[in-house]
């Protein structure tokens, strides 16, 4: 690897093998999801990818080079992380909140991905190659946000621990963390 074009080269192809391994994944996300509007995000999410597929092919066109021939090792991590939790059993909205946080996981990493990717394009004067990566990285970051939303309400009725009721009126805000995360204890102290 001896210029910034490689790195790029390489980069690309690290990012169209883990959009594949999403791609197959993620409908198995859906189908493991309970709520009804977490398996929708998960669908439009799904087809999202797609595009993302194929602007990966447009930018390997345009930079002449092949997409394929790596595998993203990270990425085949993060999915069988997700692949423990579709595996696991237990209440409803905990389960939904551990797929999400399994998506986020992959969410981040994509969009980390994107955002190096797009600024080496910048640098190497590849406008219109750095233009399709933000168009990705923008859907990858409302995905996150979306995630974050739906994670809220779905941990607005979840029990928080053995033998208590969910805290449905104490209010979000102060359970959450900038982010809108649910905060690891699970917001106020019941005890
Ligand atoms: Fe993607
Ligand atoms: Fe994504």
């Amino acid at each position: 690897m001896d210029n910034l074009f490689e790195l790029l080269e390489e980069q690309i192809k690290d990012i169209y093998s883990a959009e594949n391994q999403i791609l197959k994944a993620l409908p198995k996300m859906a189908k493991a999801a309970n709520s009804l509007e977490l398996k929708k995000a998960f669908e439009t999410h799904r087809a999202e990818t797609e595009q993302h597929v194929k602007r990966l092919t447009q930018i390997a066109e345009q930079l002449k080079i092949k997409p394929t021939g790596k595998k993203c090792k990270a990425m085949e991590g993060l999915v069988e992380e997700g692949k423990e939790v579709i595996e696991e059993e237990g209440e409803d909205s905990v389960i939904d909140a551990a797929l999400i946080a399994a998506a986020q996981k992959v969410e981040h990493y994509e969009i980390s991905a994107y955002g190096s990717a797009r600024a080496l394009a910048e640098k190497l004067g590849e406008e219109e190659v750095a233009d399709l990566l933000q168009e990705t990285l923008d859907e990858e970051s409302a995905t996150d946000e979306k995630l974050t939303q739906i994670c809220e309400t779905i941990v607005a009725s979840a029990p928080l621990r053995e033998g208590e009721e969910s805290e449905d009126e104490s209010g979000s805000e102060e359970d959450s963390d900038e982010e809108g995360r649910p905060s690891p204890r699970g917001g106020r102290e019941a005890r």
